[in-house]
């Protein structure tokens, strides 16, 4: 992955032109409509970028977000179990490898890939290296296709390894959301420069449907982090303050805060929700949710 990279899309591969439109730290492809991050982002910035507050050892969040992270992995396996054919399935960027885990309690085979080895069953590798085309039940890729410097092969690369009505899950953050909109550089799922490119919902369905898979499901609320996207973006822009960094241990913060400023965070946090919730409602009933959520089968 080099500078030169920067200058194509990362999603289509088509070179940037005179028609793509720059947009603070991205480039908007004018011929599929994703955004790769602009400047491109060197191994070496990215692995600072991935260190220590990002996903320290003593977990990210005070415990009670640490135990609802490992509830919804639960409610997602017992789904993607109902719903897969018999078979293994592979968690493509699975983080701490809490979905591996609860899938392996009911059973299934399923093996985890991430930057660094976090357990057993999560192997530090990549989905080009992933042998056994046509053979995997499910390939999830929970909020991780848009860390890949090639997503759009990936996905492709996904389509290929699924065996017959194998299914597909996809979460991303969505670049078409009213919420990317309204906060722009500032909007919470941005993230640069971990996330390397910034997906529509509209361009992640045609991607999908290139690959023969038909979509079952899309939802914009499964994906979680909806409501979050708002109140981020609503306390940064009346106070100025980082809500991510205030609900975080202090390992994991970006930037030290100060109990005060913490207080303050938060205290805008609680008063804003109402203003959050109902915002998420109204993107999510237009269907231009924050994320989006698509389960797909092959066909
Ligand atoms: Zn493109």
């Amino acid at each position: 992955v080099g500078t030169a990279e920067a200058l194509r899309c990362a999603w289509c591969g088509v070179p940037h032109d005179v028609a793509s439109r720059p947009l603070g730290g991205r480039t908007v492809c004018a011929h599929c409509g994703v955004a790769t991050t602009d400047p491109w982002p060197t191994d070496a910035q990215l692995d600072v970028a991935y260190e220590g507050w990002y996903r320290p050892g003593s977990g990210r969040f005070d415990a009670g977000g640490d135990i609802l992270l490992r509830l919804s992995r639960g409610a997602l396996s017992a789904r993607l179990d109902r719903l897969a054919p018999p078979g293994p399935i592979l968690d493509v960027g699975c983080g701490d490898g809490h979905l591996v885990g609860a899938l392996r309690r009911r059973g299934r085979r399923a093996v985890g890939l991430e930057r660094v080895s976090t357990g057993p069953d999560v192997i530090a590798g990549v989905i080009d290296d992933v042998e056994g085309e046509g053979t995997w039940a499910a390939v999830v890729f929970w909020h991780s296709l848009e860390h890949l410097p090639a997503a759009g092969h990936a996905l492709d690369i996904a389509a290929k390894l699924l065996a017959p009505d194998g299914v597909l899950i996809v979460a991303v953050p969505n670049a078409g959301s009213w919420q990317a909109k309204a906060f722009g550089e500032r909007w919470f799922a941005l993230d640069l420069p971990r996330h390397l490119v910034h997906i529509p919902a509209r361009a992640l369905s045609r991607r999908l449907a290139r690959n023969q898979i038909a979509v079952e499901r899309v939802s914009h609320y499964r994906g979680g982090q909806v409501v979050f996207g708002w109140l981020h973006g609503l306390v940064g822009a009346f106070g100025g303050y980082d809500l991510y960094d205030a609900i975080r241990r202090s390992a994991a913060r970006r930037r030290p805060m100060s109990l005060g400023e913490r207080l303050a965070a938060l205290g805008m946090g609680v008063v804003l929700t109402p203003l959050a919730a109902a915002c998420a409602l109204v993107e999510v009933a237009a269907r231009r949710g924050g994320t989006v959520y698509v389960e797909g089968r092959r066909a």
